[in-house]
Formats: structure tokens, C-alpha cells, sequence
């Protein structure tokens, strides 16, 4: 059986037996895979505490061609980003990030870009406090490298450029259309809002996480993010559901 040995974020697990669990982690070189580690949940295990949710590890594992389920060798923990003592709101955040990459990432594809991207958001959550920005900029990302962010750039009415006045999202459409080419239907994303949309697309997760913005900017992008998300997944995100209580009165 090929053994590999991969960079991964462990994005969730669930037990198999008394003492096995499953492990699903998002790796840089193969995207998404399954593994089972046994004795996982004996106390003396080796790989106890290594394969924890939001851990960034090196994992060696067998797996045969066809078999969708690999067998964990070792695992070395490069980063745990949770620590020993997580205040609940990064706790609640790195959950969601975790659901939503488990979500929009087909096992057995590649995903180099996702890849990247959830490992340097869990950096930025671990280097300040977690706030809603980190999180839409999540959001719009994961959209945006799972192909499900539409050019919002150009009014597909008239075309003329939106991206600095604002626009209204035509949703099941995929479009943008101008105030007066949209007659008032569309969900309305503010200029601030467009604004903030442009700024995250050349922006590093911390980078961004660090600006202010004007009072709705983020508002309107969480509703357009939901919206798309909504239309894509078929479930509500339990993890969502949570963050969305810890960040209450923010
Ligand atoms: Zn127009």
C-alpha cells in the first residue's frame, strides 16, 4: 500500500469504533482525505492530540488506489492553532471555517488555493482576536476558489463599472445590474460594501481582518455571502449557527 506524507489541517473527526476514529483533513498536496486512526481514542495513543480540529500537521498515511478511506501512520503537529486555552470565539470561528471547507471541497480534487487559504486565515485568527471581517473574508473567498462568486465587476444590463458604486446582486442569476438598470430588485450591496469586496481580493487575510469599515460594508457582504452559500449548500451549517450567537452585540 503507497504510504504519502502530506501537509494537512485536520478539518473535523468521528469514531469508527471504541477505540478508532476517522480523521477528514484538508492537505495541500491532494486536497481532501479520509483516513482511520487506530487506537486513536486509547489513552496512551501516540496520535492522540495530534489529530485535533484546526491542527496543522505533517501526516504520513497509507492508502490504496479506489479505497476512499487511507490508515494514519504518525502524525507531527506543525501548528496547533486552537491551543490549550481558546477563548470561544476563535474556537466557534475555526469551527465554521472547517465546516465550510468540508462543505464546498469535493474529496479527491486538489485544492491548493483552499488549501492556502483556510491555513492562513487560521493564522490570522490566531494572531488577533477573531472578528466578523476575518470571517466574510472567509466566506467570499471559499465562494470565489469554489467558483461560486460571480463577477459582480460590470452591470449586466448596461455595463457600465459597478465596482466602485455599488450594485445590486441578482442572485440566482449570478449578475450585477446598476441601480437603474436593476428597477429596484436585487440584493443592494453598498459602495462601501463594493468597496470592501475589491480591498479583500487584494488583501491577505490579516491585512484584512486589521481595516475599519464604514457602518453596513460588511453587513451587505455577509448577506450576499449567505445568500450564495445558501443556493449552494443544501443544509444549514450547524458551526454558523454558533458563531453567529459568539459574535452577538459585535
Ligand atoms: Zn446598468
Amino acid at each position: 500500500m503507497p504510504l504519502h506524507e502530506l501537509e494537512a489541517i485536520i478539518l473535523r473527526h468521528y469514531p469508527l469504533s471504541d477505540a478508532d476514529r476517522v480523521i477528514v483533513a484538508l492537505t495541500r498536496e491532494q486536497g481532501k482525505v479520509r483516513a482511520a486512526a487506530q487506537g486513536i481514542r486509547k489513552p496512551k495513543s501516540r496520535l492522540a492530540g495530534c489529530l485535533e480540529p484546526s491542527n496543522h500537521v505533517r501526516l504520513q498515511f497509507w492508502s490504496r488506489e479506489g479505497r476512499d478511506l487511507g490508515r494514519v501512520r504518525s502524525a507531527e503537529v506543525i501548528h496547533s492553532f486552537l491551543g490549550r486555552d481558546p477563548d470561544f470565539g476563535r474556537m466557534c470561528a475555526f469551527s465554521y471555517f472547517a465546516e465550510l471547507v468540508n462543505e464546498l471541497v469535493p474529496e479527491g480534487q486538489e485544492s491548493p488555493a483552499m488549501f492556502r487559504l483556510l491555513l492562513s486565515s487560521l493564522q490570522a485568527g490566531a494572531g488577533r482576536p477573531v472578528n466578523r471581517a476575518l470571517v466574510c473574508y472567509f466566506e467570499i473567498w471559499c465562494l470565489k476558489l469554489g467558483g461560486l462568486l460571480p463577477n459582480y465587476a460590470y452591470c449586466s444590463g448596461c455595463g457600465k463599472c459597478v465596482k466602485d458604486k455599488g450594485f445590486l446582486a441578482w442572485i440566482e442569476a449570478g449578475q450585477a445590474r446598476c441601480p437603474s438598470c436593476a428597477e429596484g430588485r436585487g440584493l443592494p450591496v453598498g459602495p462601501a460594501a463594493a468597496a470592501a469586496l475589491e480591498a479583500m481580493m487584494a488583501s491577505p487575510p490579516d491585512r484584512f481582518a486589521a481595516l475599519t469599515f464604514p457602518a453596513g460594508a460588511l453587513e451587505d457582504l455577509e448577506r450576499l455571502s449567505r445568500r450564495l452559500l445558501g443556493m449552494h449548500l443544501d443544509k444549514q451549517l450547524k458551526s454558523y449557527r454558533i458563531l453567529r450567537e459568539a459574535f452577538q452585540g459585535e
